[in-house]
């Protein structure tokens, strides 16, 4: 059993299940919401924003 828990880079919450995105974790609730978030919704922005630091850091 895998209890490794990783922490998400959109929401802070301590995770399990998600995947890893430039070297940080979005959880799997995350991961449903970016996929349903509109373009011009505010929310996508955030998440937008959070993904390029990530990109960022790994330049
Ligand atoms: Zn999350």
């Amino acid at each position: 059993m895998n209890s490794i828990e990783y922490v998400c880079v959109m929401c802070g919450q301590k995770e399990k299940e998600g995947i890893f995105i430039q070297g940080g974790f979005i959880c799997d609730n995350c991961e449903k919401e970016i996929v349903q978030t509109e373009v011009q919704d505010e929310k996508y922005r955030y998440f937008i924003q959070q993904l390029k630091q990530l990109w960022l850091k790994n330049a």
